[in-house]
């Protein structure tokens, strides 16, 4: 095992804003936490995995900084597998913020984000695709999103990796064998075989690599842009969706960007609505923010919400506006249905094509569970509620996983022109170190501090 300082910081848990946790993990652990506690026993003689009560208290001037829970647990049955001790405050932000002081000033370390984890991940108790199903799990969006995130903290992408890294690895074996014992009597790695093998793994890449997208959009929000004429009810339809659905809080610093981001759980999926305030203050998202940054805007959206006006005839901007957004994922919204039909559907559907094409009244509350559905369906497409599937989401998995589906090809196609087994192999063994960065068998320790940096502090 590896020998650590002793770190600390402040890991407040989710959702619950009141109440603080100071975290220490480290050699030194426990006797930092007794130098700043008073209670009946040192917790120095307190068994593992038990909590007491006491007060955190400044050594240098005994002055009683805060009444806390203080939970003792140690190595190597620790999330870090390191000594850790935790003190639950219930003071506010400020008093957990001093009994870290206290603790720094006393020898510990503040944690670097992402350390905790980074930790659990070096003394081997997580995978590095773990470790990163930690860090989704801290910032899932919807229900759906924590989902992917839990399965791959629970190891799911991590054992199906490790078959397929099997797979090759016997693959790469038998052709060891019969390249040095060629006289030897097993089965000869024919060219069939390897070719079976291979085809298995690829088929298995490319099946985790269609869950690809989906995970990706469960993580980072769906980001919609809605458009349409003046007065066709964008802001009635951006407020349905935002009161109807439950706002996702976001912890997303306002960046220096001028565009602005609301987050909502539609049924699952979380619709990232942009320049919702742009829309809402002027009505006319060219209008706030120009042609130029708007068609950026429209570019870089997932999905175009095209709203359309039941009571009026199309017109060139209309038809204009499907032409802008001929390329996207587009759902279309013909609104206002309370009032007299002047629009000719069929046209519209036309337009649409292949689109899903809903009717709405905003105004009477009609027609949005049909857009929810739309929404819903389009990217989950009907059939994934069971949640047995094992997602990619995370950038990092995904593009090792492409690299590794087109060398398993390359390997592939050496077979078919019938090149040696043992060139074939050198693909091959390519493959499985590429699946092997994904659980983290063969990063740099570079990439290792830059996935780490990337936590909230206190994880
Ligand atoms: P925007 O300019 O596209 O953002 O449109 P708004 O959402 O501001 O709506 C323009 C007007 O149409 C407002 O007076 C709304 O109350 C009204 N409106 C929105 N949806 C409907 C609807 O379904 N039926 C009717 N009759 N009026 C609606
Ligand atoms: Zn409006």
């Amino acid at each position: 095992m590896v020998e650590f300082d002793t770190i600390a910081a402040i890991s407040t848990a989710l959702g619950e804003g009141a109440i603080g946790i100071v975290r220490l993990s480290g050699d030194q652990a426990v006797e930092i936490a007794d130098l700043i506690y008073k209670g009946k026993d040192k917790l120095e003689s307190v068994p593992s995995h038990t909590i007491v009560y006491g007060y955190i208290t400044d050594p240098r001037t005994n002055e009683r900084i805060e009444e806390a829970m203080i939970s003792i647990m140690r190595a190597p049955k620790t999330f870090t597998r390191e000594d850790v001790v935790e003190i639950n405050c219930h003071g506010g932000i400020l008093s957990v913020n001093r009994v870290l002081q206290l603790a720094l000033r006393n020898g510990a370390r503040l944690a670097e984000p992402g350390e905790f984890t980074k930790r659990a991940f070096l003394n081997g108790r997580i995978d590095l695709s773990q470790a990163e199903g930690v860090m989704d799990l801290i910032r899932a969006k919807t229900d759906r999103a924590m989902d992917v995130a839990l399965n791959q903290v629970e190891g799911r992408l991590s054992n199906q990796i490790r078959l397929l890294r099997q797979a090759l690895l016997e693959t790469v074996a038998h052709v060891e064998v019969n390249i040095d014992y060629p006289e030897y009597d097993a089965e000869t790695m024919t060219h069939h075989i390897l070719k079976e093998k291979a085809e298995y793994v690829l088929k298995e890449i490319d099946k985790l690599l269609t869950t690809a997208s989906q995970g990706k959009i469960l993580r980072e929000g769906i980001s919609t842009v809605i458009i349409g004429r003046p007065n066709v009810g964008k802001s009635s339809l951006l407020n349905s969706l935002v009161h109807e659905n439950k706002a996702i809080v976001t912890d997303v610093p306002g960046t220096t960007r001028d565009v602005i981001e609301e987050y909502v759980n539609v049924r699952g999926v979380p619709l990232k609505l942009v320049d919702t305030a742009g829309i809402r203050e002027t009505e006319d998202i060219v209008e706030r923010i120009g042609v130029e940054r708007s068609r950026q805007v429209l570019k870089e959206a997932d999905l175009i919400l095209l709203v359309l006006n039941y009571g009026e005839v199309l017109s060139e901007e209309d038809r204009a506006l499907f032409e802008v957004v001929k390329d996207m994922n587009v759902i279309v919204i013909v609104n206002k249905t309370d009032i007299e039909q002047r629009i000719d559907l069929d046209a519209v559907r036309e337009l649409a094509k292949t689109r899903p094409l809903v009717t709405t009244s905003l105004l009477l509350d009609e027609g949005i569970d049909q857009l929810e559905q739309a929404i819903a369906d389009l990217f989950f497409e009907g059939d994934i509620e069971g949640g047995d599937l094992t997602y990619v989401s995370n950038t990092r998995h995904i593009a090792l996983l492409e690299q590794a589906s087109s060398t398993i090809k390359d390997s592939l196609e050496a077979i078919d022109m019938g090149v040696p087994i043992d060139l074939v192999q050198i693909d091959i063994t390519r493959t499985w170190e590429l699946l092997g960065e994904i659980i983290g068998d063969s990063v740099h320790e570079s990439l290792i501090d830059q996935l780490f940096s990337q936590f909230c502090l206190g994880k």
